[in-house]
This record gives structure tokens, sequence and C-alpha cells, in this order.
């Protein structure tokens, strides 16, 4: 099938264009800076990206629409075909994910306008996470909170954390539905996530994707106090929100957000930069120790996304960390690139250690395909 995959972001549209059944990508584009004089909003920018695909496709046709939805709340646990209830319900989120759901749900509007009729499947980032027990997703606060405001942990990269757990189970010949592991997606956010029998137990993003890990201009985890703390000193809601998620993370700790530059900085005698990485890497490796034991015994750790796929060094400054688990790194293999799934341990590894790419639209691509299938079926 031919798949028009759309990432709605607050100010800007990513398009993919692929086919399902050759995994080709037959066109893809940027439209940034919606909300400026050229394009006012998400209807403008869907007729723009209309009319570039148009143009690249040549005359053939989109059978379906697929777009990545940020938050699916308590209510989507898979991709589902979208019609009006489906889009308020994606609005009606729109608190647990202020710049994201409401764009996804212009998003799809504009589609519905441009092309009448087309098939429109939502694929979820929190979806993957609904298999949580609830000793995972719970915070020991008082029930009303949750009740009131679904104040929990909800999790995110879910659409890459099944597409790479699949790849891996594969690639070690293990049956998803016994596969336990680790999977760090460490891109410009970062997260790490515990697989039992394939399923998601835990993960380190929580209510929002600040949680966890150190990420590019993101804190992670940090003792709920501090933002007490700030309040009482005269911050806003604002000034805090700004300031754990877009100037704190590597970018506080080095004065830089992407990991080539602080790893050259490093080298070159740069203490922050050498204490970002530092930090990066321990956080990481204290949530890879705690999942272990979580899923019981993990067959492999999964390093995906742009640090995890491309960054040589980080992955084996983590893998040093992990030595009271016998996890060993094979230099060699760990510094091949490629753009295969591979492994970087030691044949003595007690767990594999894997490199795997992931492509989220190839994933939102294919549970579109299947999501229309499976309906046309029905
Ligand atoms: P993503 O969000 O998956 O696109 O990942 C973006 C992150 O990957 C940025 O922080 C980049 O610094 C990092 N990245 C991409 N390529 C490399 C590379 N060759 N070495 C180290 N980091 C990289």
């Amino acid at each position: 099938m031919l798949i028009l995959v759309v990432n709605s972001g607050s100010s800007s549209l990513k398009y993919q264009v692929r086919d399902t059944d050759t995994h080709e990508i037959l066109t893809k584009g940027l439209i940034d800076r919606i909300g400026e004089s050229e394009v006012p909003d998400h209807r403008a920018a869907l007729l723009r990206l209309s009319e570039e695909v148009g143009q690249a496709l040549q005359g053939k046709k989109i059978e379906a629409v697929g777009h990545r939805v940020v938050h699916g709340g308590e209510r989507f646990s898979q991709p589902v075909l979208v019609d009006n209830e489906i889009t308020r319900a994606i609005e009606r989120l729109s608190p647990l994910a202020p710049l994201h759901n409401p764009a996804s749900a212009m998003g799809i509007r504009a589609v519905a306008e441009r092309y009448p009729g087309i098939p429109q499947v939502a694929v979820f980032d929190t979806a993957f996470h609904r298999t949580l027990p609830p000793r995972a997703w719970r915070y020991a606060i008082p029930t009303p909170l949750y009740r009131r405001y679904g104040i929990r942990r909800y999790g995110f990269h879910g659409t890459s954390c099944g597409y790479v757990s699949e790849l891996a189970a594969d690639f070690l010949g293990i049956p998803l539905e016994e596969f336990d592991a680790v999977v760090a997606h460490l891109g410009n956010g970062a997260s790490v996530t515990a697989l039992q029998g394939g399923r998601s137990i835990d993960t380190s993003m929580g209510f929002t994707p600040l949680a966890g890990l150190v990420m590019g201009t993101r804190s992670g985890d940090i003792d709920p106090s501090i933002l007490v703390f700030l309040a009482r000193e005269g911050y806003s809601a604002d000034d805090i929100d700004s300031l754990l998620n877009r100037e704190s993370g590597l970018l506080a700790l080095s004065g830089n957000t992407d990991m080539r530059e602080i790893t050259s900085a490093a080298e070159a005698g740069d203490q922050q930069a050498e204490l970002a990485l530092e930090i990066s890497a321990y956080r990481l490796a204290k949530y890879i120790g705690g999942y272990h034991v979580a899923v019981g015994g993990a067959r492999a750790i999964i390093f995906t996304a742009g640090i995890g796929e491309n960054d040589a060094a980080f992955r084996a400054r983590v893998v040093a960390l992990l030595g009271a688990l016998d996890v060993r790194i094979d230099e060699a293999a760990n510094s091949v690139r490629s753009n295969e799934v591979r492994r970087i341990s030691t044949a003595d590894s007690a767990i594999e250690v894997l490199v795997v790419p992931t492509d989220e639209e190839e994933a939102i691509a294919e549970a579109t395909a299947e999501t229309v299938l499976a309906a046309g079926r029905e």
C-alpha cells in the first residue's frame, strides 16, 4: 500500500510517502514555521504538503494516511482507524500533550478535507506502554490526582520501542513472547524501556516526556521539591516548564546539545563536556541495571535512535559501567558503522548488546496498512 505518514509537531509537519510492499520511501519533506505568515496553520501546511506530494508522486495515489500522535492517554493501546469521535478524543487528551495533540487533530481534519474519504490511522507514542502494571505506572501521590487529572506514568517512544524489539528478537531467534530486554532509545529525547515477554513493563518517561534520562535540553529525573523551591523563589509555571524542557540536560551541563560536539570537546579536555557525558552514561547504566532486575534478567540490551545507533563512544561508556552484570563490549564490533541490526557484545558477555536502527515512519506506515486491511476484513 502507498501510505502517507504525517508527523505534526507544534510548529512543523514532517511527512513521508512509503510503499509498504517494497519498503521504499517515495518522497519525504518537512514544512516548518507553521504559524508564520506563509503557513498560518496546520491546514495551510497540509495544503502545501498535498501539492508537494502530488508533484512527487506523478499520478500515483495515496491509499491511506498514518498519523503519529504523541498522547493516547489510557484509552488507546493500539493504532486505530480515525473517525470524528476518535479525532475529538485525541483533542480531549490535549491537556496531557498541549503542543502535540492539537496539532495532530488539526492535521487529521485537514487530511479529511484535502483527501475526502481516505482512511486515516492514528498511531500513538504511548500505546506500547499500556501494558505497564500498576506498580510501574502509579505515582505515590493521592488517588484523586490520578482520577481527576490522569496523573500517572504513560511513557513515550512506544512506536520505536515496538519496532526495534521485534527486529532484535528476530535477530536473536527468540520468539517475541519470550523476549526479555532493555531498550535504550537515545535521540534528542531519550528513554529506556523494560521489556518482558516482548511487552513494556516499565519505562523511564512518565506523565510527560520530561522524566528519566538526561536529554538534549531536558533535565530528566530531578527531586520534585526543586520545582516547589523555584516556585517559592518567584519562578512561574511557564518559567519552570521552559527551564526543565528547553534549558536543561546536555545543554545546561555542557553548553551544547549535539553529542558529536560534546564528545570532541570532552576529548579536547573540556571538563564540563566530560561531566555531561559521565552523568548521562551513569544515569542510563543505573536504569539498565534496574530494568534488568525488573524483567527478571534481560537477554539483550538494545541501543537505538540518533545517539544509540551512531555514537560508539557513548555506547562503550555505558557498557563499561555494566561490569557487575558481566556485560562486555566487543570494541571492534562496536566501532563498525552500519545500518543493519548488529551485535556489539563479546561472545562471553552475559547479556547480548545490540544496535538496532529504528524507523518510526516505517513502523507507522506498516501499522497503518495493517489497521486499514483489518478494518476492511471486518
Ligand atoms: P534522533 O532524535 O534520533 O534524530 O537523534 C538525534 C541525536 O542523535 C542528536 O543528539 C545527535 O547529536 C545524535 N547523533 C546523530 N548522529 C550522531 C553521531 N554520528 N554521533 C553522535 N551522535 C549523533
